[in-house]
């Protein structure tokens, strides 16, 4: 089964790919991870990315729906995967359904997480994840159980992303509500949206998305 997860920045996209990785063994297919990566990586992709990433702008169609193909042709024919912040245009929504119709793949749902914008520069603002095991934090809302100790790994690193800021944040909202929130009619026209309340907690949404799942 696959699943695009949509929502604006801070929705939660990547925190709840991260759960169904963990408990449901689908593979959760993140551009801003591997656009993150490439900038690290410092390849010919970083390089193009890290200007419009680092002022909340998007990065080219044609670059993130490339990256997509080869990850894609990394896995099993049979390995479900979370598409999360991809689709991001009407350009990537045409270019994903080549991408699946190639590779003989099925879009199921498209989870459309629904957040308060209010909600969105906190969770945002808040946001920090480990330096070594990537998994993901909150100054308020999900402290790791030990102080300055990752749950998952024990690492002691922890980092923040450049664009988590109350101004570029801002930038990646208007280029949510201009560019990807226009996408939803072309899924909705397919009978493929569920809309998932994403303003409870982790668990609570987690479960209305398993529920659409029926997993
Ligand atoms: P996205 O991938 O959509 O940008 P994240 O999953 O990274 O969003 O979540 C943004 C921040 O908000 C993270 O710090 C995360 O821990 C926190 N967060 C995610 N879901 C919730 C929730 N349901 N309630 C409170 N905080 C949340
Ligand atoms: P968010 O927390 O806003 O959901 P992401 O990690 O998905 O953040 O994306 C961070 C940045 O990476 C975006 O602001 C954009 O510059 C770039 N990016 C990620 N995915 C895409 C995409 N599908 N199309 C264009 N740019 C992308
Ligand atoms: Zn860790």
């Amino acid at each position: 089964m696959d699943i695009i997860l949509l929502g604006p920045p801070g929705a939660g996209k990547g925190t709840q790919a991260g759960r169904l990785e963990d408990e449901h063994g689908m593979v959760q297919l993140s551009t801003g991870d591997m656009l993150r990566a490439a900038v690290k990586a410092g390849t010919e992709v970083g390089l193009k990315a890290k200007a419009l990433m680092d002022a909340g702008e998007l990065v080219p169609d044609e670059v993130v729906s490339g990256i997509i193909g080869d990850k894609l042709d990394e896995l099993g024919p049979d390995q479900g995967v979370i598409f999360d912040g991809y689709p991001r245009t009407a350009a990537q929504a045409a270019s994903l359904d080549e991408i699946l119709a190639e590779r003989n793949r099925v879009l199921s749902y498209v989870i459309e997480l629904a957040v308060d914008e209010d909600a969105l520069v906190e969770r945002i603002t808040g946001r920090f994840t480990c330096g070594k095991c990537g998994a993901g934090y909150h100054d308020t809302f999900k402290q790791p159980a030990v102080a300055g100790v990752c749950d998952v790994c024990g690492s002691t690193e922890f980092k923040r992303r450049p664009d988590d800021n109350e101004e570029t944040v801002r930038t990646r909202m208007q280029e949510y509500r201009a560019k990807t929130a226009p996408i939803l009619p072309i899924y909705e026209a397919r009978g493929i949206v569920r809309k998932v309340d994403g303003m409870g907690s982790m668990a609570e949404v987690n479960d209305a998305i398993e529920a659409v799942l029926s997993l």
